[in-house]
């Protein structure tokens, strides 16, 4: 099956961006972080399970040595709306004294899930806490959060593929893209 064009049973209104599209933006992502973290180490943390197609290939595009870690976390909040109080489902592995920190995310919406990440992380006594994240809504430039490394800036629209789930569906979606409304009414 070819993914990139996914029609009938996968159901996707529309195509955003191609796996193609994503591969080239994770490549030119990756030379910017090889180049700031020259000759320091890394420890690319990412937020279950969202990230977890961004992590596999942003990983494999750094030409350089990294550490992967996770987290899972559970936003509070009534339906879709996040509240900003989260809780720990799985906490990393490692001790972030000193470690230069790249928080590895599938999507900004809110931006509070992240905040509240970062502010948490950031307790831990690292050397640097900066955030990368394939997909950045228009709502998360309002939160005080400065993100480094932003693959694409999308309008408010419910996007899945490449990690991203409806009803924990659709993760495994080379693309992204938008769900036809017939899947959701
Ligand atoms: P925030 O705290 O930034 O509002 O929440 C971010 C989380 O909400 C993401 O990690 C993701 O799980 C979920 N989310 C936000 N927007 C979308 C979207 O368009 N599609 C999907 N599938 N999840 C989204
Ligand atoms: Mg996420
Ligand atoms: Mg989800």
């Amino acid at each position: 099956m070819d993914q990139n064009h996914v029609e009938g049973d996968l159901e996707l209104d529309q195509t955003l961006y191609t796996e193609e599209q994503i591969t080239t933006r994770l490549q030119e992502l990756a030379r910017q972080i090889e180049a700031d973290y020259e000759g320091k180490d890394l420890l690319l943390v990412g937020v279950l399970k969202g990230a977890v197609m961004v992590m596999a290939d942003l990983a494999r595009s750094l030409e350089r040595h990294v550490e992967m870690d996770w987290m899972a976390v559970s936003s509070y909040g009534s339906g879709t709306q996040s509240s900003g109080v989260v809780r720990i489902l799985k906490d990393l592995d490692t001790d972030l004294n000193g470690r230069h920190v790249l928080i590895v995310e599938d999507i900004i919406d809110t931006g509070l899930t992240l905040s509240w990440l970062i502010t948490n992380l950031r307790s831990r006594g690292p050397a640097s806490v900066e955030i990368a994240t394939l997909l950045r809504k228009p709502d998360a430039l309002q939160m005080d959060v400065e993100v480094r490394y932003v693959g694409f800036d999308i309008p408010n629209a419910f996007v899945v593929g490449y990690g991203l789930d409806f009803n924990e569906r659709y993760r495994n979606l080379r693309c992204i893209g938008t769900l036809s409304p017939h899947v959701y009414l």
